[in-house]
């Protein structure tokens, strides 16, 4: 979805994604029903009900934990129509203003799209309309807003 200003190259090379931290499991991705039950015989998958999604879950160790479908040397294993939404939009999140309407926001965080600048073009030219389309189907990409994010 942002592939026109991340390459899998500068994302190969930072592989700082899919990896949580016991405060960041909130941001872990959810799946529909559909999904969820076809990944059910995946052996380290584990998932909590969310509504009418599931909402992956780590092992409680106390530290970092990847996420069940990362492979630490090509990336994400799911085929890319069951990446869920929320992956392919990363570092662009949608999250909740203090008002509770939601809006986009960028990970401070990230290499690849170091400032809003780099992303503005490619979300005025349709994307912003459909992220938010996507959030009204699926609100379970709605999270709260954390400080590690700018306002887009
Ligand atoms: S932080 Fe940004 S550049 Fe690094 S792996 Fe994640 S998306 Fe790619
Ligand atoms: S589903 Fe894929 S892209 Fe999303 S966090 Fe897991 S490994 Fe990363």
């Amino acid at each position: 979805m942002l592939s026109s200003i991340l390459s899998g190259e500068t994302c190969a090379n930072c592989r700082n994604c899919c990896v949580f931290e016991v405060q960041s499991t909130w941001e872990l991705p959810t799946f529909s029903a559909k999904t969820a039950a076809r990944l059910a015989d995946h052996p380290a998958y584990t998932a909590a009900q969310e509504g009418a999604r599931f909402r992956i879950t780590l092992p409680d160790t106390g530290e970092a934990q990847p996420c069940p479908f990362l492979n630490p040397h090509s990336g994400c294993t799911l085929p890319a129509d069951e990446k869920p939404f929320a992956c392919k939009l990363w570092p662009v999140r949608v999250m909740r203003q203090a008002d509770g309407s939601p809006a986009l926001a960028l990970y401070r965080g990230c290499p690849g799209i170091p400032d809003a600048d780099v992303l503005r073009p490619l979300l005025e030219s349709g994307l912003r309309e459909r992220i938010f389309a996507e959030a009204e189907r699926d609100p379970s990409i709605i999270l709260p807003y954390h400080p590690n994010y700018d306002w887009l």
